[in-house]
């Protein structure tokens, strides 16, 4: 029992460390009316055929947005 203990306090920070590095990632997206994916690059192809602006957004911001990742650079 102590050692699950001491394992879940080992394993905890870890966890919160890569949540950490996830949110913070930047995600690209275009916002013109046909766009429905995120890039993970700015220079991704997928992106010049944009009609809109190129917005850098969050990965959270681009999951509640329903996009899906773009298969150019994923
Ligand atoms: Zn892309």
């Amino acid at each position: 029992m102590k050692k699950l203990l001491l394992l879940t306090f080992f394993c905890l920070p870890l966890l919160s460390m890569s949540t950490g590095i996830e949110k913070a990632a930047s995600m690209y997206i275009c916002t013109g009316p046909k766009a429905t994916v995120y890039h993970a690059s700015k220079k991704c192809r997928g992106l010049n055929r944009c009609s809109g602006e190129v917005k850098e957004i969050s990965l959270a911001d681009a999951k509640e947005m329903k996009r899906r990742a773009c298969k150019i650079c994923y």
